[in-house]
Parts: C-alpha cells; sequence; structure tokens
C-alpha cells in the first residue's frame, strides 16, 4: 500500500516537501517508461477527490516526478459526476503552492483545475461560479447527457454563453458525438483548447474517424490542440503512446501540434486565459 510521508515547507519560498519514500520505485516501472515521450504538461488528471481517481495530489507529485513531467493540471469532475466537490483550497495559492517537490527533489507545477460537466441543451453545468477567479484551467466535457451530435453542440453553445472554458474535454468520444466543424469554429471564436485524449483512445472510446477530422480541420482552421491523459491512475497519467500512435500512422507531427509540448506557448495561453476569467478593477 502506498504511504505518503510527512509534508513539510522547504526554505525555497512556497515549495512543498514529501518528505520520505512515498510510492515504491517498482510499481511506477513495469510498462511505462518515464522520460522521453511522456506528456510533458499534462492538462487533465484526476486525484481521488473525482470518484473514478485513484491517487492524492501528492502521489500524482511523485508520480510526474518519477515520470519527469514538468506539470499537472488537477481537473477533478464537478459534482454532478456524483459526489459534493470542493475546490476551494486546492485554487487557493494561499493553501496549496503551485510548485510542489517531489520526495526525489523534482519540482511539479500543479494546477488548479476543474472538468466541469455540460448537463443539458441549456448548458447548464456544475461549474462553481463562486470559484471564477481562482482555477487556473477550466475545462468542460460531456459525461452524463445522452444528446446526439446536434443537441450536444447546442449545450456547449448555450454553455459558452454562460460558463468559462479553456478546455474541451474529448471532443471526439463516440458515447457524446459533436459537430466538428462547429467545435472548431467555435473553440476559435471562443479561444478554448480542443483535447486529445490518451486514455480514451487506449481504452476503446474514442471516433477515430472525428478525431482525424478533428486534427484536419483544427489545423487548418488555426484552432488550439492540446494533447492530454485524462489519467485516473500511475499508469495513465503523463501517457501518449496512443497519441502518438494515431499521429505516426497519419504523418503528422505532434510537437507542431500541440501547444502543451512546448512549455512557452503553454505559458502564453495559460497567461492569456486567466486573464480573461480576471475582472478588471473597478
Ligand atoms: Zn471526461
Ligand atoms: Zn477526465
Amino acid at each position: 500500500m502506498p504511504s505518503v510521508g510527512p509534508v513539510k515547507r522547504n526554505d525555497e519560498g512556497d515549495s512543498i516537501v514529501c518528505a520520505g519514500p512515498t510510492i515504491g520505485a517498482n510499481s511506477l516501472q513495469p510498462k511505462f517508461v518515464g522520460g522521453a515521450g511522456m506528456i510533458r504538461n499534462d492538462l487533465h488528471v484526476h486525484s481521488v477527490q473525482s470518484m473514478c481517481g485513484m491517487h492524492t495530489v501528492l502521489e500524482i507529485v511523485e508520480i510526474a516526478a518519477r515520470k519527469e513531467m514538468r506539470l499537472v493540471n488537477i481537473s477533478d469532475h464537478g459534482r454532478a459526476s456524483g459526489k459534493d466537490m470542493r475546490f476551494g483550497v486546492i485554487a487557493n495559492k494561499l493553501r496549496w503552492p503551485e510548485k510542489v517537490k517531489s520526495s526525489t527533489g523534482k519540482v511539479i507545477t500543479v494546477l488548479a483545475g476543474i472538468e466541469t460537466n455540460i448537463l443539458d441543451i441549456n448548458g447548464n453545468s456544475d461549474f462553481p461560479q463562486s470559484n471564477l477567479n481562482r482555477f487556473d484551467l477550466v475545462s468542460a466535457g460531456f459525461h452524463h447527457s445522452n444528446g446526439g451530435a446536434s443537441d450536444n453542440t447546442k449545450a456547449l453553445e448555450n454553455y459558452l454563453a454562460q460558463s468559462p472554458l479553456d478546455i474541451l474535454t474529448h471532443p471526439c468520444k463516440a458515447s457524446h458525438p459533436l459537430l466538428i466543424e462547429e467545435i472548431v469554429e467555435l473553440s476559435l471564436s471562443h479561444g478554448f483548447a480542443l483535447e486529445v485524449n490518451n486514455t480514451n483512445l487506449r481504452v476503446g472510446k474514442t471516433d477515430h474517424e472525428q478525431l482525424e477530422k478533428m486534427i484536419a480541420l483544427a489545423s487548418e482552421r488555426g484552432a488550439i490542440l492540446v494533447e492530454n491523459s485524462d489519467g485516473h491512475t500511475f499508469i495513465e497519467i503523463g501517457e501518449n503512446e496512443e497519441v502518438e500512435m494515431f499521429l505516426e500512422h497519419r504523418n503528422i507531427d505532434g510537437d507542431v501540434l500541440f501547444i502543451n509540448r512546448d512549455d512557452l506557448r503553454l505559458e502564453k495561453f495559460l497567461a492569456q486565459r486567466k486573464q480573461k476569467r480576471t475582472p478588471l478593477p473597478s
């Protein structure tokens, strides 16, 4: 059973040292080797606060460090996924710092995100408006509604009229179709990123034809694309082998395609999106 050692502040500002061994090294090694080929900046990771996530945030820091990643965005589900959720602590930089040091000494950037649920055609969601200005990234996706492509696209449009969006998660999930041309245009007009999701490819949830279409159209029109793991477990977090395989078969260069493979492009995107949600001083 993994154990998390005592946590203390170190002498370097706001980093947290997670003292002592946390997760046995061997448990992270066998199949998926860290380093080259990982998602360096993984913008879609679930913690144990989501009922489907398996790890605490400190365990995620350890996993990210051992896989030689740089950044994880903790994007737990909204409350419609079955649990009363709390985002106030992780989204408060006075209580949860952005830079966290792992037991190996590697510093991991931990962003405070959410994967909110778009719930109906009117665009209602479980986005907690009270934390609007505190999230580093707001992601949204379809998990519970059962509309067709046209209804789901309308739902997204209506969501955008009332709530923020920085990343549309798994837009090519077969169970929740969307109109690809429309979502690429919405991405362009609202500035949110479209996600290519490794775990959904792994577990067979992705409509490959739709994904191919989305990547082609987004590239042609200049819409923003990100690759994320949607990791719920240590064998999923930071992994992108299915995305790579998908691109290789089509001769597409992921380094050009995804803004989160480039730290500077990502930082610019993060700053722009956060500024958009910050009210101007009165
Ligand atoms: Zn999701
Ligand atoms: Zn997710």
